[in-house]
């Protein structure tokens, strides 16, 4: 699946590096779980491609740089090229002060949040990021119907000595609007209450978010009269407004207007370096301590179990490697449909078909 959808952006016009990277970032998307970040993305990318809203190969300008602090503009690149430049600067920065803050503006979708957050946790950093989407307007604020939010995903990454990192990682609305696309193809539904419709009333169905739509067709957010709905009521409508503020008006992307027809990705991120801030090492012990104290709640449900933020990621990983990822037919079609509009050889096709 990586390699056919490299050869499927390679095909539209990026390199073969960029391709690759689009290919491994989707993949992992749908391996540890999060569907609506995969794949189900390839005909969105592909279009973004093609009407030049989103640019490929960019390398990324630094536009302030301080020892601690950098404003990076991702020239509406690939998500999956300008982010991983940001985040190196920020790991970069860190390794040598112990703090950093990184701010990422004009990032064409910078995907899955957690990947960024693993990428630091991978150097051993703790990472917090504040993202929203401008030019998504999707998710009405607590207490409204009308959109006035992206949804905003916020992050929090925490490196644990030879073992998987803990990572927090989700977006600020009910469900991810990726959700909702994967639900609009025949993929799992997305909760009750998940959309709200202009009427005030809660709702699972995707066409209050595209309007009407064909099985393989396009899906335009533009085109619904409702709403996703922002999660945990005021508290999860305040932190959506906050990534709005921090990832989107402080990076210089602008927060999220309805005017603003491109797509962008607005991040603000902080590193911190544990090594630097606890030189006598008790926060990875009293990590290990605090796990199994909170693991050991006595579960809610007979047979259940308390989870760690990141766990169903990694459990779900595991499961995915072995037994591979399914996929709505709707979804491969749909990705096929893409592989011939941007003229993959139909022998690669059939080859990626079997
Ligand atoms: P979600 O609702 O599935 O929540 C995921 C988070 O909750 C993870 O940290 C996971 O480990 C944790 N979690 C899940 N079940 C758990 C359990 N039973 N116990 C403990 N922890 C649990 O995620 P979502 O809101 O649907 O977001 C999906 C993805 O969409 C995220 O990766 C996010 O970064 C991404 N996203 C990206 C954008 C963008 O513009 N690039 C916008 C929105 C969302």
């Amino acid at each position: 699946m990586e390699a056919f959808v490299a050869d499927i952006f390679t095909s539209a016009g990026c390199s073969t590096e960029e391709g690759g990277r689009i290919g491994r970032y989707m993949v992992s998307a749908n391996l540890s779980g999060h569907d609506s970040h995969g794949v189900v993305r390839v005909p969105r990318y592909a279009t973004q491609k093609k009407n030049g809203t989103v640019l490929p190969d960019v390398i990324v300008d630094i536009v302030v740089d301080t020892p601690v602090i950098a404003v990076v503009d991702g020239k509406y690149g690939f998500g999956q090229t300008v982010t991983p430049q940001a985040v190196r600067i920020g790991i970069d920065k860190c390794r040598k002060n112990g703090l950093a803050a990184v701010t990422l503006r004009n990032a064409g979708h910078v995907g899955r949040v957690g990947d960024w957050a693993e990428m630091a946790a991978e150097a051993g950093l703790v990472s917090i990021h504040f993202v929203n989407a401008s030019g998504s307007v999707l998710v009405a604020p607590h207490g409204g119907v009308e959109r006035r939010f992206s949804t905003a995903p916020y992050c929090v990454g925490v490196p644990r000595p030879g073992q998987d990192p803990l990572v927090l990682d989700f977006a600020t609305s009910i469900v991810a609007e990726g959700k909702v696309l994967v639900a609009s193809q025949g993929g799992k539904k997305v909760p009750e209450g998940a959309l709200v419709g202009p009427d005030g009333k809660p709702s699972s169905d995707p066409h209050l978010l595209y309007g009407d739509y064909t099985p393989t067709g396009p899906r335009d957010h533009s085109k619904g009269t409702g709403a996703i709905q922002a999660f945990g009521d005021h508290k999860g409508s305040g932190l959506a407004f906050m990534c709005e503020l921090l990832g989107g008006s402080l990076s210089g992307n602008g927060a999220t207007d309805p005017k603003r027809g491109r797509f962008a990705n607005g991040m603000l991120s902080f590193y911190v370096d544990p090594k630097v801030l606890d030189p006598a090492g008790f926060f990875p012990t009293d990590i290990a301590k605090y796990v199994d104290f909170v693991k050991s709640s006595k579960p809610a449900a007979d047979g259940g179990e308390i989870l760690l933020p990141g766990e169903p990621e990694v459990r779900m990983r595991a499961q995915r490697l072995a037994e591979g990822v399914p996929l709505p037919d709707n979804t491969w079609a749909a990705i096929v449909e893409t592989a011939r509009s941007v003229g993959l050889d139909e022998r690669r096709i059939q080859q990626a078909t079997m």
